[in-house]
């Protein structure tokens, strides 16, 4: 059998995450490097210059100049947290080594905190990896498909008008010799021709080329100038057709991944966190060993959100 080089590539062994991260004075030093790389530069005025205090037993910069006071945690997505750094470093790692996703429940058993604390820790490191991947357009060749999340309701409306089914559309940046490079996964209001150009509008670039299948609404692509290509697929499935090879191989794994890991969720409410989630991971499959880390650098640079934002589910592309 030959050997995966994705699959077989190296992570972070737990042991590893334990002897770099298992105190909360390594998790502080590691949050304050990932926020500061060059070293602490004062919020309010620019200066360098500071002291350390313990406030509230948080980690505290105070700068010489203006006096003005910085929590490490202020400003990033651990704020407001009462839960000690090491359990959010103890969640990165699971999360960002588990290949097929990770669940809420298995957070809780694995973390020994509770069901809410699980969840709520899970969508606020999710929400990191969204807005992260939000900052990046998919260029070149990209396969487009059309894809739903989601079973029926009982007693619902069977097939693709069911209540709990979420449209979203799975599209793949391709290199040229075909091999998948980037994927995003966004969650539209519907497959209609202005929903496809506002999304290619925020996840393409103009100097794209897009291969879909015949569906009418993806000549929106058209409309913020990326090139279409569209392919009449007739009676035959666009998987078997090999210019939607790659695109409907990571949205079955995807599917794969959501029902494995997931047995049910808030489709409707939820649907991009765990999109973004599964398209953060695969963006840096090329590289486990040092998910953990970029995933840290993530959560530091994503603005506070509260359960409260979370549950309205504000989404973005
Ligand atoms: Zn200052």
């Amino acid at each position: 059998m030959s050997m995966n080089r994705i699959q077989f590539q190296p992570g972070m062994s737990l042991f590893e995450q334990v002897e770099r991260y298992g105190t909360e004075e390594q998790c502080e030093a590691a949050v304050q490097q990932a926020r500061w790389p060059d070293g602490f530069c004062c919020p309010c005025c620019g200066a360098t210059a500071h002291c350390v205090l313990r406030t509230k037993g948080r980690k505290t910069f105070q700068c010489n100049l203006c006096h003005h006071q910085t929590s490490l945690i202020a400003g990033t997505v651990f704020e407001g947290t009462k839960l000690p750094l090491t359990v959010w470093f103890m969640a990165i790692y699971l999360i960002s080594e588990a290949k097929t996703g990770h669940s809420a429940l298995a957070l809780k058993r694995e973390l020994g905190v509770s069901y809410p604390t699980a969840w709520l820790l899970h969508h606020k490191l999710m929400q990191a990896m969204v807005e992260r991947e939000a900052g990046y357009q998919l260029c070149g060749t990209v396969q487009v498909d059309d894809a739903y999340l989601g079973g029926e309701l009982t007693g619902g409306t069977p097939g693709r008008g069911s209540e709990n089914k979420v449209p979203f559309i799975g599209a793949l940046s391709l290199d040229a010799q075909g091999h998948p490079l980037r994927a995003k996964f966004s969650q539209l209001s519907g497959f209609t021709r202005k929903a496809i150009a506002e999304w290619a509008g925020a996840c393409l670039s103009p100097q794209s080329t897009v291969v879909s299948d015949g569906l009418a609404c993806f000549a929106g692509v058209t409309d913020v100038g990326c090139a279409h290509q569209p392919t009449v697929v007739g009676d035959r499935k666009p998987k078997d057709l090999p210019m939607f090879h790659s695109v409907n191989t990571v949205l079955g794994n995807l599917k794969t991944s959501l029902s494995g890991a997931y047995h049910a969720f808030g489709y409707s409410k939820y649907a991009q966190h765990y999109l973004g989630a599964i398209a953060y991971r695969f963006n840096r499959r090329f590289d486990l060993h040092a998910l953990p880390q970029r995933l840290l650098v993530a959560a530091v640079r994503c603005d506070p959100c509260t359960a409260r934002q979370i549950r309205l589910a504000e989404t973005r592309c």
